[in-house]
């Protein structure tokens, strides 16, 4: 058995993850669960997990203990000590090709076009043909904006625009969820906006979302769940005016009075 299709409710559903590295517990019981078509944005102070619990989701990180589902499809599977679920790796890149990551620092491939950038993985992970593929390219640089460097190199850009082409490289894979670890903080702050006017976009057309961001008024605006982090745990999570307007514990709030 290398898959499992279930019939869950949520775009993404994690129960109890575990994840540590050597004698460092990074992820200690974390649930998180995510509705199709909503957008999920994490907060909480540096080191508290967020990116290890997103590259658990995409399989960049396998976990200790408990249980993730993207789209129904089981993603990692363990009891502590116990290996109970192992996925072959040509089903771990078939699931990963199902899901979108939008990198901190874009992450393109400096050796590869823009166009290229963008057809890679649905051409090599997903098998698509080339014509269809590279049309559905060309439409999503425009769509996000950089329909005229198609055939640049990544640093011939800013960086808004190469995250922006990482936006693109995401979308291209079709996917079902797009995950996003702070997409604007490695940007110089006149260029945040451009990012974020992308991924507003995608959040209104209906796409799911998880988005770790310092942005607390973006996330106020477009998330439908806020999630607050601290410690390798959940600590609060609710709609954005509960988290931000009435924070119920005392690290949330002692993170907000510094972020706000
Ligand atoms: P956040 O994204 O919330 O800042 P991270 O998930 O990046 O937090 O990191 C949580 C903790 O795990 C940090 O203490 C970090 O140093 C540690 N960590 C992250 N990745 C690794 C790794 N590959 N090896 C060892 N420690 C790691
Ligand atoms: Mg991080």
């Amino acid at each position: 058995m290398t898959t499992e299709i279930e019939h869950s409710p949520f775009a993404v559903e994690a129960r109890g993850v575990h994840k540590s590295y050597g004698a460092l517990q990074v992820l200690k019981g974390v649930d998180l669960t995510v509705r199709p078509g909503e957008v999920t944005a994490i907060l909480g102070p540096s080191g508290s997990g967020k990116s290890t619990l997103l590259r658990t989701l995409n399989h960049l990180e396998k976990v200790d203990a408990g249980s993730i589902r993207v789209d129904g499809e089981l993603v990692g599977y363990r009891q502590k000590g116990r290996k109970l679920h192992e996925l072959k790796p040509k089903e771990i890149l078939r699931q990963r090709s199902q899901i979108g990551f939008v990198f901190q620092n874009f992450n393109l491939f400096p050796h590869l076009t823009v166009l290229e950038n963008v057809i890679e993985a649905p051409l090599s992970a997903q098998r698509r043909s080339r014509s269809e593929v590279e049309s559905e390219a060309l439409e999503l640089l425009k769509r996000v904006g950089v329909g005229d460097k198609a055939h640049d190199y990544p640093r011939r850009l800013s960086g808004g625009q190469q995250q922006r082409v990482a936006i693109a490289r995401a979308l291209a894979l079709r996917p079902k969820v797009i995950l996003f670890d702070e997409p604007t903080s490695a940007l110089d702050p006149e260029l945040v906006g451009e990012v974020l006017e992308v991924i507003r976009r995608l959040a209104r057309d209906g796409a799911t979302l998880v988005i770790v961001t310092h942005e607390v008024g973006f996330a106020r605006e477009v998330a439908d769940t806020v999630v607050f982090m601290d410690g390798g745990v959940v600590v609060e999570q609710g709609s954005p005016a509960q988290v931000f307007d009435n924070p119920q514990h005392d690290r949330t709030r002692a993170f907000l009075s510094h972020v706000l």
